[in-house]
């Protein structure tokens, strides 16, 4: 690895040169587009973030769950500079291309279930579930879409309607587009009763049939892992249920696994956990080490039901993004990143925990793998602490510890370490984690 795995800050941060480019960027870019630590990045690797300054961060995000095998992963790099040279672009709807394919076979035979299946490629998360939708709807002949609480799905119209937060996915963007609706998720921290996924599931249940009609349902959308909505894994025992009556009612069980794809949670997809086999899986995120490629990836009868020409898009499985993912799948394996994701759990998990007993301001420490979450809570109650996030993440960012927020009321810490973080980084980061709390 070309840049050294140490953390090492020249500067504040950000330093004199990240402020410059941030006046720049605020003259350039709309405030919408929001930041979340504002250092300019010149190089990146491994779990470090190095900016224009000369500091080196450790990376507790990966640009939002996405540089799994870490940045510039050599296996990506070496494809994507031979294919940089030889062509970048014919359309796959013109003329074909290998890599392409490859990538489909690759997630037909990795992705959960054992039955026949098509893989097309879109550019990103949002257009991966919104052409599962698409397809649903197509080969079912219903129109209802059934989202949870706490979901997050992408920013076009369809998905930010699929998502359920207001600010700042949706606020100011309506009409939203008909026919979503959305049910109960079992957030066990959360939830007002002993049996999470029963009592949530019934509830669910109820609403899709005297609301919707359970006949008119095309497709039900779940997260396996809620990401945006603060890593809430539903209460065990909730997804299977879902996906069981999705298949007795002829409803199409859509897993968004966006954030969970790839290694992160310690399986390769997080429906595993559970043995939870979905029709259709979208997948975004970790699948190229950031190169913009999503899939849709379902059973065959399915997804062979749209007409040719009914689904694709100009960029789509672009052969730059194609080569990157197979270099990711070659990392993932070889590398055991899977392995990987299950270490970083083992060593986060009871860090945490015992930070937990330390501040009772810790409500909850949750997670699974290398997608760990911890939601602050005013002490003795679980009344959200959004201002206690803002402090300690200004803390970390100050120490160069890049870490994320998330969560419906703003009050969770995330952390999605790179797969391949080596442990001394991981151990430093949750020692700066500590003492920020302190
Ligand atoms: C990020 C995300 C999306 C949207 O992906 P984009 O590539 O940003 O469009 C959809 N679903 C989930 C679960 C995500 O985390």
């Amino acid at each position: 690895m070309s840049i050294p795995q140490e953390r090492h800050l020249v500067t504040a941060i950000p330093g004199p040169k990240s402020q410059e480019l941030l006046a720049r960027k605020q003259a350039a870019v709309p405030t919408g587009i929001g930041t979340t630590l504002p250092v300019f990045v010149t190089r990146a690797g491994g779990g470090v973030v190095e900016d224009a300054d000369g500091n080196r961060l450790i990376d507790f995000g990966s640009g939002i769950a996405v540089t799994n095998v870490g940045n510039a992963a050599p296996r990506v790099v070496e494809r994507v500079q031979k294919q940089v040279a030889e062509f970048t672009h014919t359309c796959f709807m013109v003329t074909p291309y290998e890599s392409y394919v490859e990538v489909c076979e690759k997630l037909n035979e990795l992705t959960p279930g054992d039955h026949d299946k098509r893989t097309f490629l879109v550019n990103s998360g949002a257009e991966a579930v919104e052409n599962a939708v698409k397809v649903a709807r197509h080969a079912t002949g219903r129109q209802a879409v059934v989202v949870f609480d706490h979901g997050y799905h992408g920013r076009t119209l369809l998905t930010m309607t699929l998502t359920a937060k207001n600010m700042p996915y949706k606020q100011g963007f309506g009409p939203f587009a008909p026919e979503v609706y959305r049910v109960p998720l079992a957030y066990a921290y959360r939830w007002n009763g002993d049996n999470a996924a029963e009592e949530a599931f019934a509830q669910a249940v109820d609403m899709i049939e005297k609301q919707i009609g359970a006949q008119n349902v095309a497709a039900v959308v779940i997260e396996p892992i809620a990401g945006e909505g603060g890593f809430i894994e539903p209460a065990k025992g909730f997804l299977p249920k879902v996906a069981e009556y999705c298949r007795a009612n002829g409803i199409v069980f859509v897993a968004d696994e966006v954030q969970t794809g790839f290694a992160r949670t310690g399986d390769l997809f997080a429906c595993e956990d559970e043995g939870v086999v979905p029709d259709i899986i979208c997948t975004a995120k970790g699948i190229a080490g950031g190169l913009p490629l999503a899939a849709v990836t379902g059973r065959a009868e399915l997804m062979d039901k749209v007409h040719a020409g009914g689904l694709g898009g100009t960029y789509g499985g672009n052969p730059l993004a194609c080569e990157a993912a197979l270099g990711v799948l070659e990392t993932i394996e070889q590398d055991d990143l899977v392995g990987k994701a299950r270490r970083i759990g083992e060593i986060m998990l009871p860090r945490l925990k015992a930070l937990q007993e330390r501040f009772p301001v810790i409500g909850d420490v949750r997670g699974r793998g290398a997608m760990i979450a911890i939601e602050l809570v005013e002490p003795g109650t679980k009344n959200p602490n959004p201002a206690a996030v803002a402090e300690v993440v200004k803390r970390c960012h100050a120490e160069g510890l890049l870490v994320l927020t998330a969560g419906t009321y703003g009050n969770v810490l995330r952390f999605l370490p790179p797969l391949v973080m080596p442990e001394h980084l991981l151990e430093e980061g949750l020692s700066i984690l500590e003492k920020a709390f302190s």
